[in-house]
């Protein structure tokens, strides 16, 4: 059975074609494993968690509990250091305000790299100014890779925070995350993940990466949208103090005092998404089914097929990795001489989706020397014969455009 099967929405035309859904590094279509188990949560089992004490509540708490259970055991570490947020931003948010805005000091150091999405710039951002401490960047080598030599460099006895996207939304290179944190902790610096593009992709095992934060987003890893993921390291989280205050994360509350609940729950203030969670939780199972290292096979085929029969066109640009062993689920591309938006219209009409922009990453556009780029991205569901199509498009663009 073909995949895509899976997935109603792959059924659907685009402009009269059929839909070449290839903008998954946006958001990933759903399963309707998916969709089925959060429909079941609400027609059978919807009831608040963690209040009432009847039998109904107690089996969406179990169902919510479970979900997280799935996706810690998933990425390898305990469930209370499983936060659910609302995605990669908020995660990112929450470790930016609890944890930076107290641990960071005037005269420290935060440093990223110029690759960052604006979800792991913005915040740090904030922190410095606040904390009088001062922002610093890693440079990429020409490969669109974190260079180490840069990296190492710009490590020191100041850098209490190092943060970098495990796979660049826009070059698709994958950072040696083990290695780099491994150095980053030689400095006492602590590190934060972002996994938007990362999870779903491949095997991601957290205990053994040894990052202290990592942040991702359901809704690019075939989950809903409005449900992410923060990991903490226990030790960190305990730490913390929440950021939002409110019902379901309080030990006991006076008429001017409270104490808090555990983590996770301190950071889940009010009712948490739960058909979120366990649509969440149905899709790791959904890719652990499949297997993450055979869907890494896969996109790596893709990967080195597109960026072959790309390559072949001349008017083409292609930004990050050539190799497809050093990049995951995605490439972005410019058309000499035409604009991406323009490219990006009449690959619509031939029902191919593709994003044109800036892809929330404005210092690496500037830095690449670009307004802007189109961007490839992959999934579970992505088929050869879309690139194909992609590439028959392409000539029409540059018909167009001669
Ligand atoms: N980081 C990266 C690398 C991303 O690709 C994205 C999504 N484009 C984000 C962060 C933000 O994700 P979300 O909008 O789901 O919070």
């Amino acid at each position: 059975m073909n995949r895509q099967d899976d997935f109603a929405m792959l059924q659907r035309q685009e402009n009269g074609a059929p839909l070449a859904y290839l903008d998954s590094a946006s958001t990933s279509q759903k399963p309707t494993v998916v969709l089925e188990a959060m429909r079941a949560f609400y027609q059978k089992s919807n009831a608040n968690v963690h209040r009432g004490n009847y039998q109904l509540a107690e089996e969406a708490t179990e169902a919510y509990e479970g979900a997280r259970k799935t996706i810690a055991d998933a990425l390898k570490v305990p469930s209370s250091t499983i936060i659910f947020t609302k995605s990669t931003t908020d995660g990112l948010n929450l470790v930016a305000q609890s944890f930076a805005l107290s641990e960071v000091q005037p005269g420290d150091e935060i440093l990223l790299t110029v690759a960052e999405h604006h979800a792991n710039l913005l915040p740090w951002q904030r922190v410095a100014q606040q904390k009088g401490a001062r922002l610093r960047f890693v440079d990429l080598n020409a490969n669109g890779e974190i260079d180490w030599a840069a990296f190492e460099k710009k490590l020191n006895q100041k850098t209490k925070l190092v943060a970098f996207a495990h796979v660049s939304n826009v070059l698709g290179s994958v950072a040696p995350v083990k290695a780099l944190t491994r150095l980053a902790h030689a400095y006492g610096a602590t590190v934060v993940v972002d996994g938007a593009q990362a999870i779903g992709h491949f095997p991601v095992d957290l205990k053994d990466l040894d990052v202290d934060f990592y942040a991702f987003s359901g809704h690019k890893a075939l989950g809903p949208t409005g449900i992410g993921v923060l990991y903490g390291k226990s030790a960190l989280l305990e730490e913390m103090a929440p950021v939002q205050l409110g019902g379901e994360m309080i030990e006991t509350v006076t008429k001017t005092s409270a104490t808090f609940a555990k983590s996770p729950f301190k950071f889940e203030a009010g009712t948490p998404n739960i058909a979120g969670a366990i649509g969440l939780a149905r899709a790791m199972t959904y890719l652990e089914e499949i297997g993450l290292s055979q869907i890494e096979k896969e996109e790596q085929g893709l990967l080195s097929y597109a960026l072959k029969e790309l390559a072949k066109l001349p008017e083409i640009v292609i930004y990050g990795p050539l190799s497809a062993a050093r990049r995951s689920g995605l490439i972005a591309f410019n058309v000499r001489g035409v604009h991406p938006h323009d490219v990006g219209t009449i690959l619509d009409m031939d029902g191919l989706t593709l994003r044109a922009g800036q892809h929330c990453a404005q210092p690496l556009m500037t830095a690449l020397g670009v307004s802007s780029t189109l961007r490839l991205s992959f999934s579970v569901y992505s088929q050869k014969e879309e690139i194909d199509r992609l590439i028959l498009s392409l000539k029409r663009v540059l018909e167009v455009f001669s």
